[in-house]
């Protein structure tokens, strides 16, 4: 992200935003609410637009036009504070879904994967379940089955376990420690501030819509 400016009407939500983030590196934003937390990770995919500079995902310019756009959609997965599944779909029809009409993967390859990432994130004989049978702990990790069933290279998280239950929030930050011990390029909102130190390479605090701070998780959290 080079000098990116975003405002929402008159409001200024991002000020020349300069941010490089390397493959395989794992970054946490924080800082308080109404910071620009949201909006920074959800102008990496064009889910807000923004006003000025340029932001390029993995060497494709975002800010260029529309087919860019879902080009870099397809490589960056994306899980919500609210899980954002769709209700009337089992979860196996969820995690296929985009494959299927995104990406054009026949229906018995993309259940195939779906099933495989049902696994991994622990919940493999929930797949004929509709997301309300789950619970939140179990519906985040569909969630994030769902996004990497897109074989993504980078995965934003929108504070993943706010909206979960405390027992539950441990099964999702185990499956984000996971994912990020294999080395996806991760960028995380998130208040786990353990989570933080133990996986994050950069930590970024915003303030006001501008970042503040920015450097190794050991040197926010072990000085006064
Ligand atoms: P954070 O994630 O740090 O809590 P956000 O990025 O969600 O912050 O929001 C930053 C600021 O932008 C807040 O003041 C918020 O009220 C404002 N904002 C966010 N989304 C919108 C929107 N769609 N319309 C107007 N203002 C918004
Ligand atoms: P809601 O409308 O429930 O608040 P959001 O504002 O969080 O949902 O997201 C807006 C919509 O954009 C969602 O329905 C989401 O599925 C969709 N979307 C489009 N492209 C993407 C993408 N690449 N990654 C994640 N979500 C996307």
């Amino acid at each position: 992200m080079e000098n990116v400016e975003k405002y929402y009407g008159a409001f200024h939500a991002l000020k020349a935003v300069n941010l490089t983030v390397r493959t395989g590196e794992r970054i946490v934003l924080c800082g308080p609410s109404g910071s620009g937390k949201s909006t920074l990770i959800r102008c990496i995919n064009q889910l807000e637009q923004v006003r000025s500079g340029r932001i390029v995902v993995d060497g494709i310019e975002l800010t260029a036009g529309p087919k860019n756009v879902e080009a870099v959609r397809r490589n960056v997965g994306m899980v919500f504070q609210q899980f954002n599944l769709f209700p009337h779909m089992t979860v196996l029809e969820n995690c296929t879904l985009a494959p299927m009409k995104v990406s054009g993967i026949a229906k018995a390859k993309a259940e195939e994967t779906a099933r495989k990432y049902l696994a991994r994130v622990r919940i493999p004989e929930q797949a004929h379940k509709y997301p309300a049978q789950l619970s939140g702990g179990q519906q985040q990790r569909v969630a994030i089955a769902r996004a990497l069933c897109m074989n993504p290279r980078i995965m934003l998280f929108d504070e993943p376990t706010s909206s979960l239950d405390p027992e539950m929030v441990k099964e999702v930050l185990d499956t984000m420690i996971e994912l990020a011990n294999e080395g996806m390029t991760m960028l995380c909102v998130t208040h786990e501030m353990g989570f933080a130190r133990q996986v994050a390479d950069r930590v970024i605090f915003m303030d006001q819509g501008e970042i503040v701070e920015m450097g190794e998780p050991g040197t926010f959290f072990d000085n006064p």
